[in-house]
């Protein structure tokens, strides 16, 4: 078993970067504890300390700017008792995700947080964060910041934190951080340091303790005894399948010899993805897999409504649609929405457009009827007959039997329908 946490003594830090001395610490802290280092894992993001990330021999996760509190909690909630979760995460980072370290530490999340603060975002040169001290120049306020800043170990232990401790970067640091490793819970600690590159460059006379003090920032350790986050006992629900109703296949011949792409396209409020749904099912009776995909704008009941299906003999593994062999438009929201998939429909597919809409430019087959006028609700529906009698991967009969067994046929005007379709 590897029991060194650092593979290499080349961190890949700018020479005198207080970030060398916190991955030391760490890792020296991690020793001396006798941690399996697959036992450890490492959550980082954007920022210096992220590079850390290729020289550590333990599970590394790298997240988006800022995330890593919120990554490293999701982390920590899955994983067993015995795993630590480290996080490392910059000032700069520490600001963006603040509320997910609040979160963390309300929570009492079994992880430890350990802040690189070096008052900048050094990885991008210089600029002031949330935890900049009133007065230390940046590069964008270089007669110093003018803002207070906070002060994330209060936050944080106010917010519920069992450990919360600061320190300056220099020196054997590694007794604070194995005592955050060992405490149940959410600890942090804030380890002050100076990035020699824009720091020093931008405060050349100002030496990090005196920084520290002027911003009145104690060192020192704060604690709580609170029990560790757990997950509240679960229900235990069900298999949503075994809830699912059993659609009876017919004993019939499927016609379809490979898989078929068929869109129905109208307005919102008008019925499609029910009507998708009964086209779904009767493709399932008839002994096809399905595949049902609905799109409309998040405003309910306005603009169009788009269902895409995929119907087919075999197992389907993809649900997406390229070029459909069926479409059915039965209003202009569904034609605007449609009109470019329309044009590059092939000379073999099949176009059922409602009467009222313009003739498409398209080189499918069409076929144009009065679907609204049997309501715009009944639509989609009627087109669905049309679609079952022209093409027989359905039958009409077996339209009718789950309309039938949804209730729905008093309403439906079935017998314009079929004297239509005779
Ligand atoms: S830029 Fe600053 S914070 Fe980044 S590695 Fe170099 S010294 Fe460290």
């Amino acid at each position: 078993m590897e029991t060194k946490v650092l593979n290499t003594n080349n961190l890949p830090f700018c020479k005198g970067c207080g970030h060398h001395g916190i991955s030391q610490n760490t890792a020296k802290a991690i020793e001396n504890m006798g941690l399996n280092i697959l036992d450890v894992i490492f959550v980082t993001d954007i920022g210096c300390h992220g590079i850390i990330d290729k020289s550590l021999n333990a599970h590394t996760v790298h997240g988006l700017h800022g995330r890593s509190v919120a990554l490293g909690a999701g982390v920590s909630m899955g994983l067993p008792e015995n795993k630590k979760v480290i996080v490392f995460i910059g000032d700069g980072g520490a600001t963006i995700g603040l509320q997910h370290i609040l979160e963390a530490a309300r929570l009492n999340v079994n992880l430890t947080v350990i802040i690189h603060n070096n008052f900048l975002y050094g990885m991008t040169g210089g600029q002031l964060s949330g935890l900049t001290p009133k007065g230390f120049n940046t590069v964008i306020t270089p007669n110093g910041s003018p803002f207070g800043e906070h002060d994330i170990c209060e936050l944080v232990y106010t917010a519920g934190a069992n450990y919360v401790s600061r320190v300056i970067g220099i020196g054997d640091f590694s007794e604070t951080i194995q005592k955050a490793l060992e405490t149940p819970g959410f600890s942090l600690i804030e380890v002050m340091e100076i990035c020699p590159s824009y720091g020093v460059k931008f405060n050349p006379k100002r030496k990090l303790q005196e920084i520290v003090e002027a911003a009145n920032k104690p060192i020192k350790t704060w604690t709580n005894n609170r029990a560790p986050f757990s997950f509240p006992e679960r229900k235990t629900v069900n298999n949503l399948f075994d809830k699912t109703p059993v659609i009876e296949k017919l004993n019939v011949e499927k016609n379809l010899t490979k898989q078929i792409q068929v869109v129905l396209s109208g307005s919102a409020g008008e019925g499609v993805q029910l009507a998708a749904t009964i086209l779904c099912k009767a493709a399932v009776k008839h002994g096809y897999n399905i595949t049902q995909k609905g799109t409309y704008p998040v405003t309910v009941g306005v603009g169009f409504s788009v269902a895409e299906i995929n119907i087919s003999p075999n197992e389907i593994y993809f649900h997406g649609l390229s070029n459909p062999e069926y479409m059915i438009i039965t209003s202009q929201d569904g034609y605007e929405y449609s009109k470019k998939t329309i044009q590059t429909l092939n000379k073999d597919a099949l176009l059922f457009i409602d009467q009222s809409l313009p003739t498409p430019d398209t080189n499918a087959h069409i076929i144009t009827m009065d679907f609204r006028g049997k309501g715009a609700k009944n639509a989609v529906l009627s087109a669905l007959f049309s679609f079952a009698k022209k093409t027989n991967i359905i039958s009409t009969e077996t339209l009718k039997s789950i309309l039938s067994e949804m209730n729905m046929l008093e309403k439906f005007p079935l017998a314009e329908i079929e004297k239509e379709l005779a």
